[in-house]
């Protein structure tokens, strides 16, 4: 768009969830810049309801069908079209009603919309981790083919995103991510294994989906970013580090072959990476809270904890081996996540269950985009069966 007073029309894939809901408030303090044309939401039709009825997108998609006629009678009298089911995200993120898609639904289900959207053109706010985790060799190809920008929303790819603005003749010599170490940094096993759902839904730094919560309690959710970072900007496995930065104001860093670096910080505040994806390449005017370097602040790193937090060694060993080997391991995650919130299996049988998953799967080293479907359900299927009814 070379006009600047045409607004971006956005469509957001996962509204109801917590980037789904920033992302809202930043488009909310934007009304000149945006317009929403699309809402989804997996079951919370109240809140759908709720974002509809405000923003006036063209079309909502409720994922549960059983609750499509609520959606309807809520806003007959409204233009706006309503949709159901999981077919309809494919659907709509096909049409050709807006212009950029906020991948913001969590885990495997968000690939397929995505996909769909990169196939026609649209550019990619990308929130959903999983996407490249799961096929990332496949997402990129078509992204490339089709000239989409993907822009990622995960602060640590943000951070690096921004830092190689103005680089591109540049080579990397290595990707820095930062963690902070989430709620049990510096625990030990022993003290894990009676960890409880609802101690580890408490971030000390950000406030997040319960999935990726989770994800970050046990450190699966850098391991995740690691392979992320390997496809969003091409690096090899050895090129991305991991370093504990428990205050998280530095976002993430790019080391140059001169040995030069760079880092991005700020307050830890998702709806600033989200707004940039947003309005990229444009950075816009906001009154979120500044980071002030007078106040007394330390900032500290150190070596993660690999013996405790062995998910981080699974996720390398996938980032390094590559094949279905991720999406295996995503899928074997999102079985245990999902049962632990349950309080099904204990936080350290999470890494338990991932591992006999990666071991157990028969693996495939140029997977089609069906045998990554299929990797997916079986791994699933293998991992639930682990846990005892
Ligand atoms: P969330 O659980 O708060 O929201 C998820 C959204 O996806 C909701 O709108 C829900 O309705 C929808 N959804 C869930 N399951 C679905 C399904 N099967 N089909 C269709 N829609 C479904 O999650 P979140 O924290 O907003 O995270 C979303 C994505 O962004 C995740 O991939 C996460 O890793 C990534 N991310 C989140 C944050 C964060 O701060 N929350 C930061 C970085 C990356
Ligand atoms: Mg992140």
């Amino acid at each position: 768009m070379s006009n600047t007073s045409v607004k971006k029309r956005i469509a957001i894939f996962g509204s109801t969830g917590s980037i789904g809901k920033q992302a809202l408030e930043v488009i909310d303090a934007n009304p000149s810049a945006f317009s929403v044309e699309v809402l989804t939401a997996h079951s919370n039709d109240e809140l759908l309801i709720k974002q509809a009825l405000h923003f006036k997108p063209d079309i909502v998609v409720i994922g549960d069908d059983k609750k499509y006629t609520q959606v309807k009678s809520a806003l007959s009298g409204q233009p706006i079209k309503v949709f159901a089911g999981e077919k309809a995200l494919e659907e709509v993120a096909a049409m050709d009603i807006y212009d950029m898609m906020l991948a913001a639904i969590v885990g495997f289900a968000g690939l397929r919309p995505t996909l769909k959207a990169i196939g026609n053109g649209k550019a990619i706010a990308l929130a959903n981790k999983e996407t490249l985790v799961v096929a990332g060799d496949i997402v990129i190809q078509k992204a490339l083919e089709h000239k989409v920008p993907i822009i990622p929303v995960d602060s640590e790819h943000s951070a690096i995103f921004q830092c190689l603005i103005g680089e591109t003749r540049n080579r990397i010599e290595k990707v820095v991510l930062t963690a902070s170490g989430g709620p049990f940094l510096g625990k030990k096993p022993n003290f894990l294994v009676n960890v409880k759902r609802d101690h580890a839904l408490q971030h000390p730094n950000w406030s997040m989906g319960a999935k990726i919560t989770i994800d970050s309690a046990t450190l699966m959710n850098k391991g995740l970013e690691l392979i992320e970072a390997k496809w969003l900007f091409g690096l090899q496995p050895g090129q991305v580090q991991v370093v504990i930065h428990p205050q998280s104001i530095i976002h993430s860093m790019v080391m140059f072959e001169d040995g030069s670096i760079k880092a991005q910080m700020g307050l830890p505040d998702m709806k600033l990476p989200i707004q940039y994806a947003l309005g990229f390449p444009r950075r816009m005017a906001n009154n979120f809270p500044r980071y002030d370097f007078r106040k007394p602040n330390t900032l500290t790193f150190e070596e993660p904890d690999t013996r405790t937090f062995r998910n981080l060694l699974l996720a390398t060993e996938a980032l390094n081996k590559g094949g279905n080997l991720p999406c295996v391991l995503n899928a074997a995650n999102e079985i245990a996540v999902f049962a632990f919130l349950r309080n099904r299996i204990g936080f350290l049988d999470m890494t338990d269950l991932v591992e006999r998953t990666m071991q157990e799967l028969p693996f495939i080293e140029r997977p089609t985009l069906e045998e990554y479907f299929e990797s997916d359900g079986e791994a699933r299927n293998f991992a639930a069966s682990l846990i005892k009814l």
